[in-house]
């Protein structure tokens, strides 16, 4: 049984007295102890699907089961008994660290509020996550402001472990950080990752940091997903238009970055843009004339490689 199935998942928001959807009929699983990034464009609705899973944004329609539970459509109430199975690290901690609690606050009321009595046990957890996160057990005593970057969000992720998750969702955990600090995070998710037994997904705007990351690459673009496939397929043999623009711009050994025809970070397609026809023929450099009448489904091009693009 997969940790997590989502299936046809849609989430909408409404612009201008009209429903948009963010998130448009988007399948995927993550097997226990697997890496599944998720790419994309800001704006393609990456976040917003990380958001759905977790429950902080209701769907419109679809399926998420967690280990075989459908939470989906369970109030903010009954997901409170599932909650501490998912967590999330956010991009920026410090806007989710209430700034005036000290560390063992923070790390703490989780832990009482999903009904762990122990005084002493509760301790004990917390002086186990905050050192397996670097940090000292003097830290405990401070308030977030007294923290770097890169320590702030070594507490988001303690804060995330606390409740000993089956599932963490990582959204852009290090894209606000330097890139020294970058990599001591990601070898610390992934050295927490193999301790704890841990599933990621692990949304980033930036191919280079998921392909390092994950097991798996999820490609996202207008809602939808369009490109499924382990990181090596990946990398060596992208099907669609879209992933390759993206690799494009990411600078390899011996291969200095090349700019792409048209920046893959210019314009995100709008979810409005759907219409019929392929949402990525207005910048697909491929583009025939059945794409602007035929909407690509998400299919099999490979053994565990999907694509959305007749041309795949
Ligand atoms: Fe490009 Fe057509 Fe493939 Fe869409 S279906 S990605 S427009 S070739």
């Amino acid at each position: 049984m997969s940790l997590l199935s989502v299936e046809e998942l849609h989430t909408s928001y409404v612009s201008k007295h009209r429903a948009v959807a963010a998130v448009d009929g988007v399948s995927f699983d993550i097997q226990r102890g697997e890496t599944v990034g998720l790419v994309g464009e800001s704006g393609c609705g990456k976040s917003t699907l990380g958001k759905t899973i977790l429950r902080l944004l209701n769907p419109s329609s679809g399926s998420i089961r967690l280990a075989g539970t459908e939470i989906a459509d369970l109030s903010q109430r009954g997901m409170m008994r599932h909650r501490h199975r998912i967590q999330m690290v956010f991009q920026d901690p410090f806007a989710s660290l209430n700034p005036r609690q000290t560390i063992y606050r923070l790390l703490d009321t989780p832990l009482r509020v999903h009904g762990l009595r122990d005084r002493r046990e509760r301790q004990q957890r917390i002086t186990d996550i905050v050192t397996r996160v670097g940090l000292s057990p003097d830290a405990l005593r401070l308030y977030p402001h007294e923290f770097s970057g890169g320590q702030r969000q070594r507490i988001g992720i303690a804060r995330a472990l606390i409740l000993r998750p089956d599932l963490v969702v990582c959204d852009e955990p290090v894209s606000a950080l330097d890139l020294s600090i970058q990599a001591q995070i990601l070898n610390l998710l992934a050295d927490l990752k193999r301790d704890l037994s841990l599933s990621y997904l692990f949304i980033s705007h930036d191919l280079a940091v998921v392909q390092y990351f994950a097991d798996r690459v999820l490609v996202m673009f207008g809602g939808r997903i369009v490109e499924s496939a382990d990181h090596h397929a990946l990398w060596h043999t992208p099907r669609h238009p879209y992933t390759k623009i993206l690799l494009q711009a990411v600078p390899r050994a011996n291969h200095p970055r090349r700019e792409p025809a048209e920046p893959a970070t210019a314009r995100a397609a709008a979810p409005t843009e759907s219409g019929t026809g392929c949402r990525f023929r207005h910048r697909c450099p491929a583009a025939i004339a059945r794409c602007a009448t035929e909407d690509p489904t998400l299919r099999r091009v490979a053994a565990n490689h999907l694509a959305a693009c007749h041309l795949a």
